[in-house]
């Protein structure tokens, strides 16, 4: 049984896939979409931790942090095509970047909606209350534990009492000011290390924050554990047709799991999103998902995030 409840194989599954590829088919058909639903930028793939799941440690390319310029570009081109959000993170810890306050600001003030994943380790009650005035629509904080053991021993290099105090003070911070914003959302990645502690965890951040997501561990795109055997699944994956992620120095990759960029859709210091988003590599990615052939793109064939 797959996250959509439905197991790949069954008459039922089938049904149900063909049924999207109509859909996708009649969409595309009609040009739509006309620009991804959702871009994620990059603004920087520095990172201060080293957690055990992460493929950091096999990354090849180079690090850094987004510039200026190229950022406001990317954020003008979404504006004028009223793209639905923009995720201000990928493969990084976007509070290394010095200028994250005045990015979100930039994306603010072109009325678009701004998310940002963090591990939130790095901040101060001066922090915090930058933050909320920025107007971020909701920030995602991961805390992959419900006890200083076993978070240390996941997210190695952070502390968990000052993740624990960091999250405090920023929800002290909205309170304070009176500002519903940001959401406040906790991700907890089940993981074997952290097995059982989904309870304890809840208890303790239930109505307190406004969101509690348990996620599943995934694959990277198939770069750890990627043995499935006999795979039935046949989902076009739909995040190539919502989402679209920059890498901090303008690449664009095929999604969040390609943490190296090896699928390189173009690169946005020389074309649009818009004429990558609807240029001939990612036109062949498609049909290549409708078709099945998933093992054609590298990452695709057995990343755990297709269902
Ligand atoms: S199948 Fe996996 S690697 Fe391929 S586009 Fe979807 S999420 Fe990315």
């Amino acid at each position: 049984m797959n996250k959509i409840g439905l197991k790949p194989g069954t008459r039922l599954y089938r049904a149900s896939a063909s049924a999207l590829k109509i859909a996708i088919r009649a969409a595309e058909a009609a040009g739509f979409p006309r620009f991804p639903y959702a871009v994620r930028i990059e603004s920087t793939n520095l990172c201060n931790a080293r957690c055990i799941n992460c493929t950091r440690d096999i990354m090849t390319r180079s690090t850094g942090v987004m510039e200026m310029g190229l950022f406001k570009k990317i954020v003008d081109e979404c504006a004028e095509n009223d793209v639905g959000v923009i995720h201000l993170h990928n493969f990084g810890e976007p509070f290394l970047d010095r200028r994250v306050f005045d990015k979100i600001r930039y994306i603010r003030d072109r009325g678009i909606k701004t998310r940002l994943f963090t591990n939130l380790s790095i901040f101060s009650r001066e922090a915090a209350a930058e933050l909320v005035e920025t107007g971020l629509s909701r920030i995602k904080i991961s805390i992959d534990g419900a006890d200083r053991e076993t978070f240390e021993a996941i997210r190695r290099g952070l502390k968990y009492d000052k993740v624990v105090e960091n999250i405090e003070t920023l929800l002290d911070e909205k309170k304070r000011r009176g500002s519903k914003l940001p959401k406040v959302g906790l991700v907890f990645v089940e993981t074997h290390e952290n097995r059982g502690q989904t309870r304890d965890f809840k208890q303790k951040w239930k109505g307190r924050v406004d969101s509690i997501h348990i996620m599943k561990y995934h694959n990277w795109g198939g770069s750890h554990h990627a043995d499935r055997g006999t795979d039935m699944r046949a989902m076009p994956c739909l995040r190539i047709w919502r989402t679209f992620t920059i890498l901090y120095n303008g690449e664009a990759a095929l999604c969040c799991m390609d943490y190296d960029g090896r699928v390189k859709l173009g690169d946005v210091t020389k074309n649009t999103i818009r004429e990558i988003f609807k240029g001939e590599l990612l036109k062949k990615i498609k049909s290549w998902h409708l078709s099945g052939r998933f093992d054609r793109i590298p990452i695709c064939g057995r990343c755990e995030a297709r269902r």
